[in-house]
């Protein structure tokens, strides 16, 4: 199967038509979390993923918030206002869809999906070797699926107990999976690697193989959205920049 892999759209829309369109046809799509915060389009962004076919998609921890399952206070003061933002805008049907959206890992196949990190799905942010080998335990698939970080990376162990290597992927270069791994597709709609444009990546569950992508889309068109909703000038300014 081919499989479209993605996270962190964080509510900007046109982002994610530039990753649907160039992903192409896929027989499933699986979404790590994060539909919303920071970005200006939550509903459409919503919207548009509840039409997706075949979709297995998680909860993020911006998401949780706008269900009440965690306080607000929980992050800093521009987050919160995009969150605040989303909660006054997004429609009924669509905040159901966040609540019905798992926090929990899932396991898909040889994948395990998980927003954060196996170990803590909705919190831990997978950034280092440490943290990366601490969760090598956590699953018990080939590999692990996950977002929250925003760069586009992979985690190796070649032997249990052994050192994890970390390498930033690079864009279109399929890399041949092999037991144990942890592979983040990067951030639709927020990169944090110094490369503003949209992150994804497609799996091949038969050739096990993981090609990470970018697409450029219309930036600029995504900051006057950002800055007509009122929305902090900071999101605005990372997304032209990527980080
Ligand atoms: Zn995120």
């Amino acid at each position: 199967m081919r499989i479209l892999v993605m996270s962190d759209i964080h509510a900007n829309y046109t982002a994610l038509q530039a990753v649907l369109k160039d992903a192409g046809a896929a027989d499933e799509t699986w979404c790590l979390g994060d539909l919303v915060g920071y970005g200006p389009d939550p509903n459409a962004v919503v919207e548009e993923v509840r039409e997706i076919k075949n979709l297995t998609c998680l909860m993020g921890n911006h998401d949780v918030a706008l269900t009440g399952g965690i306080s607000m206070e929980t992050f800093n003061g521009e987050a919160k206002r995009a969150l605040l933002y989303h909660e006054k805008v997004l429609s009924p049907a669509n905040l159901d869809f966040i609540r019905s959206l798992p926090s929990a890992v899932k396991v898909r196949g040889e994948a395990t999906l998980a927003h954060g990190s196996p170990r803590d799905p909705l919190w831990e942010y997978i950034l280092n070797s440490m943290i990366a080998s601490l969760n090598f335990d956590h699953f018990e698939t080939p590999w692990c699926f996950v977002g929250h970080s925003h760069v586009q990376c992979s985690f190796t162990q070649k032997e249990k107990g052994t050192r994890v290597v970390v390498q930033q992927t690079a864009p279109n270069v399929a890399i041949q999976l092999a037991p144990k791994m942890i592979l983040n597709p990067g951030s639709v709609g927020q990169p944090r690697d110094r490369d503003s444009r949209a992150a994804y990546a497609i799996y091949d569950s038969e050739a096990r193989t993981w090609t990470p992508r970018r697409v450029p889309y219309n930036i600029a068109e995504v900051q006057k959205r950002i800055r007509e909703a009122g929305l902090p000038e900071k999101h605005a300014a990372r997304i032209a920049a990527g980080w």
